[in-house]
């Protein structure tokens, strides 16, 4: 019997094409839709809300922030926390300068807003981030009650509003967060990776240059 042609699948794999007739066709189509929907990176899947002109606004700022956090050799995310027009707390990655696990620039607007209005609870307020928050954020996010969510990246590695969790809009909590996305998406992810491209740059150089000569710092 001749060999089917090797067919590439929807995620990219390639498969072998006996397999895929006679008695185990229906096993294998059933494996393979398996594996499609597993491999398939999870986005939001909700129909995109439109980013009204203040939340792309106070996305610059996010992404002013950002930069700002790239120059002080933090992680380039920032946040801005808003109601209405007026900014109520902004704040970048500060996790490196202050050696906190938590230091995430949305978790920090969050605390600063809280602090500042005497309040936790944030349900008229919005949050702009130029990434997809994290677990920890997003559970931040739904505690402090915060009405809407405007974020640009998606984060495939660790997103848990859309790619790996639903915790912004998960049912089975006591606060849904109505959320907008892929605001100025592209500006926030080419930072990130210009970012990251730099830092290996610079952790190569380390490593090629030996210790007594090397006038860097050491790098993360
Ligand atoms: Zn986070």
């Amino acid at each position: 019997m001749m060999p089917m042609p090797e067919q590439e699948s929807q995620t990219g794999w390639v498969s072998g094409g006996d397999l895929q007739t006679g008695a185990f066709g229906s096993v294998w189509q059933w494996v393979k839709q398996l594996t499609i929907l597993r491999s398939t990176p999870r986005g939001p899947r909700t129909p995109p809300i439109r980013a009204t002109e203040r939340d792309v606004r106070m996305m610059k700022r996010a992404l002013e922030l950002a930069r700002k956090s790239a120059a002080a050799d933090e992680v380039p995310v920032g946040a801005v926390l808003y109601r209405g027009d007026e900014i109520i707390a902004e704040a970048h990655n500060l996790r490196e300068a202050v050696n906190d696990p938590t230091g995430h620039a949305e978790l920090m607007a969050v605390r600063y807003a809280a602090e500042k209005l005497k309040t936790w609870r944030l349900s008229d307020c919005s949050l702009a981030v130029t990434l997809e928050p994290c677990p920890m954020c997003a559970g931040a996010i739904v505690q402090a009650r915060v009405g809407r969510l405007v974020y640009g990246a998606t984060d495939p590695k660790a997103g848990a509003v859309h790619s790996l969790y639903n915790l912004c809009t998960d049912p089975r909590l006591n606060h849904s967060v109505e959320i907008v996305h892929g605001v100025l998406a592209n500006e926030s992810s080419e930072l990130l990776k210009a970012f990251f491209r730099r830092r290996r740059a610079e952790k190569k150089a380390d490593r090629d240059t030996p210790p007594s000569t090397s006038p860097r710092r050491r790098i993360r």
